[in-house]
């Protein structure tokens, strides 16, 4: 792709309606990075690269927002090592991708500065959901405006919008791709990822990406490296075993996401490949833990956006004016900045910080977390290379297969009538993974015509598929997603 041709490309879709918001933002980001296309023959070249809103490009043009008002004039004075390594890679960026503000939501739909966002697809005429927080990015890439796109997992962020989006998202093990430059949500789970059209594409991006930071040290270094190389399982393509985990079999799988589940084992199947149940009990209480562990450090994170240190600052004499008493600087500024899904995170993770609290909330939802751990370790072939790498018996599962999602793409109209806990009930199959700091994917399998009987041709066309691999095994479950396309 050269500028011109997305020009042209961005009036067609345009014509052809896809999303306003999309099509709007792509053109102030197109202008600021047509000055940063490079020469010379590298793996990325002359290949356009959207990125994430909340990831930082030393641009005076274009702000790193993470779609908050606190960071509205935020011009970073630096790359982000991803944004410097897709450049050095000779990729053309295009920033300031929407999403949900900070990274906190699951359908683009938290954005105070860019606007919410909506999918290509609709169901009834009512537009459905992109699924978030990476939903720019993956619907740069749904409509063919980048060659691929980089979003951030910290809880499902870019496998849920890939499968709802029909695109693949691919989640590398926690530390293989640098944060460094990338506004953070929860320090610990924090994943940069990759949404393309195809594997290949998510894999030639990410293996640009996947190297050491010593400016971020949970970047792994060279020795955990040297380890997941040597430890890492021969597998052959041609039989996996892959494990399908009971406590997935949920009562809220949706028929279709059900019957293109079953298909996907049975062909999985019927080309060689053998399928064992394995038991994750802890599942059932991941998505709880999550949403003490996330919330708690997203509160510590964004103390800095005071408006006195950092972001947005209330003018003064706007300041607290009809308030009694009157809100200091600080509390007004942070009331105005944040958007509202932000604001209950921090909340909800201060309280569980507090000293009353801690006991009964922070601390259990981390003995949760190794909980999860511990039962990805039991199933896996592989060992972890973070633990014992010899603990595999080479006698479990390769990798594990489930949807990415209990159902498909609800409409936007339906989340408006959604409780905040009920929204938080859509990642109940990606967060495990996140948990557990694990290699996850989602790749679009198509809906059977039998399952497209009855729905709106313009609804969504297929279900994510997610496949996850032990810790460090990014290249085997890179490899078994290609098998499902
Ligand atoms: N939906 C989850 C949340 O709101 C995950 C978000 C993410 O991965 N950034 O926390």
């Amino acid at each position: 792709l050269r500028p011109r041709c997305l020009w042209q490309k961005t009036s067609s879709l345009y014509k052809r309606q896809f999303s306003y918001n999309v099509i709007q933002r792509s053109t102030a980001a197109a202008t600021a990075t047509e000055a940063e296309v490079h020469d010379g023959d590298k793996p990325l070249q002359g290949k356009f690269v959207a990125l994430k809103a909340n990831i930082a490009t030393k641009t005076n043009v274009v702000p790193t927002t993470a779609a908050s008002k606190t960071l509205a004039n935020y011009h970073s004075p630096f790359h982000a090592t991803v944004s410097s390594l897709l450049l050095q890679h000779g990729a053309s960026l295009l920033p300031n991708a929407n999403m949900d503000e900070f990274g906190m939501g699951s359908h683009s739909q938290f954005s105070p500065l860019l606007g919410p966002l909506t999918s290509a697809f609709s169901r009834n005429g009512k537009p459905l959901s992109p699924g978030g927080s990476s939903g720019g990015s993956a619907l740069w890439v749904a409509n063919e405006l980048c060659w691929a796109a980089i979003g951030t997992d910290t809880g499902g962020s870019v496998r849920l919008p890939g499968a709802y989006c029909g695109v693949v998202g691919f989640k590398p093990s926690y530390g293989r791709i640098s944060r460094w430059g990338v506004v953070q949500y929860a320090n610990s789970l924090d994943t940069v990822g990759v949404l393309a059209k195809e594997v290949q594409r998510a894999r030639e991006v990410f293996q640009c990406l996947d190297q050491e930071d010593w400016r971020d040290m949970t970047c792994m270094g060279p020795s955990l490296r040297s380890r997941i190389a040597k430890t890492s399982r021969q597998h052959d393509r041609k039989s996996l075993r892959i494990g399908i985990p009971l406590e997935y079999n949920i009562a809220e799988l949706s028929p279709p996401v059900k019957a293109t589940y079953t298909a996907t084992l049975r062909a999985l199947h019927a080309s060689g490949h053998t399928l064992h149940p394995v038991s994750l009990p802890t599942t059932r209480l991941a998505l709880s833990a999550y949403y003490i562990l996330a919330p708690a450090e997203a509160s510590s994170n964004l103390a800095k956006y005071d408006g006195i240190r950092y972001g947005h600052r209330t003018p003064t004499t706007d300041a607290a004016p009809n308030a009694d008493p009157p809100l200091p600087l600080y509390a007004q500024t942070r009331a105005e900045a944040f958007g509202p899904e932000v604001q209950r995170r921090i909340l909800l993770g201060a309280y569980t910080l507090s000293s009353d609290a801690m006991e009964n909330y922070f601390l259990q939802a981390q003995r949760v977390r190794r909980l999860v751990q511990r039962d990805f370790d039991r199933v896996f072939a592989a060992g972890n290379p973070l633990l014992d790498p010899g603990s595999g018996s080479g006698e479990k599962v390769d990798v594990l297969l489930t949807p990415t999602a209990p159902t498909l793409p609800p409409t936007v109209e339906e989340l408006e009538g959604q409780s905040p806990v009920e929204s938080y009930m859509n990642d109940v199959f990606t967060v495990p993974a996140s948990l557990a700091g694990l290699p996850a994917i989602s790749v679009p399998v198509p809906l059977s015509a039998e399952q497209r009987k009855g729905m709106d041709e313009k609804d969504v066309t297929s279900v994510g598929m997610q496949l996850i691999g032990q810790f460090g095994n990014d290249k085997l479950v890179l490899d078994a997603a290609e098998m499902l396309e």
